[in-house]
């Protein structure tokens, strides 16, 4: 069994800063692969870095905002009439998500919810601190603090004795701790440096907290122009688009 690999292929905030493309983690955990989140530009992000759509068995997603799940109309357009895509495709994230993604869908692309694909898709919604077997992978949501008209989450995922969380958006919260504890890689957001805003971590913050955190490796992303121009400043690993790990 080959190391699981995580390529950011979209590693960017809301706004384009630094001209990233918006949050698109894609992890290759062998036997299966999944996204955590899928911004509004993830199927360029995918495309340009050659990663196989049809290979993707699962999406996870944080939270409701656009930069996080606006990308899943284009991904299910492209499944239909370019992919040609035939596996299960399973989206799971916060309680109202199916009905989020499908208004998504019909917004950008009237009657798509409706079409009779030639995949079955089918959607999770997780519950706070609650394990839910999805496959080979085991997902644990913890509440966080970022308003977007649904339960925010950070994601923790186990998979063949590995472990990867991710924060989302928050700012930061005691939640991060449990969902990072015992991980491989907690992957971070970090939008400002040191500017203390509402609903976002910064790094000074994230960096005051970083003996609480538990796991092998941490990783910040999602950050803005400001953050960019620290990052010969700081001394965690940082995400940039196109960047792939191994744990
Ligand atoms: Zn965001
Ligand atoms: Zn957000």
């Amino acid at each position: 069994m080959g190391s699981p690999t995580i390529t950011f292929a979209g590693s960017g905030d809301t706004l384009g800063s630094g001209g990233r493309l918006q949050t698109c983690i894609h992890v290759d955990a062998d036997s299966t692969q999944f996204l955590l989140d899928c911004g509004a530009s993830s199927l360029s992000a995918l495309k340009r870095h050659e990663i196989d759509l049809n290979s993707i068995d699962a999406i996870l997603l944080t939270h409701l905002h656009g930069d996080h799940f606006g990308g899943i109309p284009f991904f299910i357009l492209d499944a239909q009439l370019v992919s040609k895509r035939t596996d299960p495709l399973l989206i799971a994230g916060p309680p109202g998500t199916e009905e989020r993604v499908r208004a998504a869908m019909d917004v950008l692309f009237p009657g798509l919810s409706d079409v009779d694909q030639a995949f079955e898709l089918s959607f999770t919604e997780l519950k706070d601190q609650e394990e839910t077997e999805l496959g080979s992978l085991r997902v644990t949501p913890y509440r966080v603090v970022h308003p977007s008209g649904a339960p925010p989450y950070a994601l923790r995922v186990a998979f063949n004795g590995n472990s990867i969380a991710y924060s989302g958006d928050t700012e930061w919260t005691d939640a991060l701790i449990d969902a990072a504890h015992g991980t491989d890689v907690f992957i971070c957001e970090a939008y400002f440096f040191d500017k203390e805003v509402p609903y976002h971590i910064s790094y000074d913050t994230l960096r005051s907290h970083y003996e609480e955190l538990e796991c092998d490796r941490t990783i910040v992303t999602h950050m803005s122009e400001e953050m960019l121009a620290h990052l010969p400043d700081i001394e965690l690993e940082h995400a940039d688009d196109g960047v792939q790990i191994t744990i």
